[in-house]
């Protein structure tokens, strides 16, 4: 394994922006991986494992530490009665899993097709779509954990699952080094009910019995039609997560915008759908001329980098987008993608 000094950042983020890393280098396996943080120990620097950089964004500064890319590959496959156990590796492509998966007609990873990224990516903010979320199939992974200085195995509870979140994500950030994932697959069909706008395209093709091939074509369509490629338009997905407000916050607004898009959440709170906040204030498929990015006409809730040199001038534009939809509807958005 070779470690390399001021490495660009900009070819690990699927936004294309940000300086350099202070030490980079790949890993294909859980020894060199090992090897890789005790480098960045005998330095007493950050470090931190990466996929392919698809919900990451990097400061204009750069990373001041140790960026370690996993390009750690493998697919076992191990069976028990009706469940099938997948273990792969944290540097797996994760769209070709999914598809390995479903063209072995196994179900239960299907709804997340075609989400860009690594496997070893997915349990960090619990990758979710199309009603469909990684913590409903992971049974466990296999992390080298920088405290305790050894390879640890933690199950599905173990990851404190949320919505789009996990302790990875929160109190246990940057200490967990994902090396493998293993999943609990079915035989069986998918089952319903389905995600809504699923649910009419399998309608429409009369298919009332889908296989996990059907929702896995489905998806793939949906997602084409709607989401811009990143090799093509610079964009690391949902730029901004969908906002929880109260109920009576909800009335106010809705006496001057009736048609505002929400889902009521069984604790009694409301959740607004961000894109329809982007929409109403005018910005869908707006390019800023100034800091070069664009909001993504068939999704608002994509920023892509138009033309953008630094991640400041992103900044700059989320800033000024978050303002006016504090200013018109007094909500805060949140962002989804990090800034490291
Ligand atoms: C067009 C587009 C569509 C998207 N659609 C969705 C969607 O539908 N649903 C969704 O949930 N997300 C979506 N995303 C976001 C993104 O694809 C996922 O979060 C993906 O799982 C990130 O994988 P990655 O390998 O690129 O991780 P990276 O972006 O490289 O890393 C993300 C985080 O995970 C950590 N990490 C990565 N690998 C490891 C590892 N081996 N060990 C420890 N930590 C690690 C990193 O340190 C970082 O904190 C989309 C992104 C794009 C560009």
């Amino acid at each position: 394994m070779k470690i390399i000094e001021n490495v660009s950042l900009k070819e690990h983020s699927t936004m294309r922006l940000g300086g350099n890393a202070r030490y980079y280098c790949e890993v294909k396996d859980m020894f060199e991986l090992k090897e890789a943080v005790e480098f960045a120990d005998s330095k007493s620097i950050d470090a931190i494992m990466i996929g392919i950089g698809s919900n990451i964004i990097w400061q204009d500064s750069g990373y001041p530490g140790l960026v370690i890319v996993s390009n750690i590959k493998n697919y076992e496959v191990n069976q028990s009665l009706n469940q099938v156990f997948i273990t792969v590796g944290s540097g797996d492509n994760w769209d070709e899993v999914v598809a390995k998966t479903v063209e072995s007609g196994l179900s239960g990873l299907e709804h997340l097709s075609l989400i860009p990224g690594t496997a070893g990516g997915t349990p960090i903010q619990n990758v979710g779509a199309y009603g469909g979320e990684i913590s409903q199939t992971l049974t466990s992974l296999q992390a080298y954990d920088r405290e305790l200085k050894d390879f640890i195995t933690l199950s599905n509870a173990d990851c404190e699952f949320g919505y789009r979140t996990s302790r990875f994500k929160g109190k246990d950030k940057g200490r967990f080094f994902i090396f493998s994932i293993t999943f609990s697959l079915s035989k069986d069909p998918p089952r319903g009910p389905f995600y809504a706008s699923l649910d009419s395209a399998l309608k429409k093709q009369n298919i009332t019995r889908p296989t996990s091939a059907d929702i896995r074509r489905e998806v793939i369509n949906i997602r084409t039609n709607k989401l811009p490629d990143p090799k093509q338009y610079p964009n690391c997905g949902s730029f901004f997560a969908n906002p929880i407000i109260e109920l009576d916050q909800l009335r106010e607004i809705k006496e001057d915008y009736p048609k505002i898009k929400y889902w009521e959440l069984p604790e009694g709170n409301i959740k607004v759908s961000a894109a329809w906040l982007i929409e109403a204030i005018g910005l869908k498929g707006y390019v800023e001329k100034n800091t070069g990015m664009r909001v993504w006409d068939k999704q608002p809730l994509i920023l892509v980098n138009d033309h953008a040199t630094t991640t400041a001038q992103l900044v700059a534009f989320r800033d000024a987008v978050v303002d006016k939809i504090k200013n018109k509807f007094e909500i805060t958005l949140t962002q989804e993608p990090e800034i490291i």
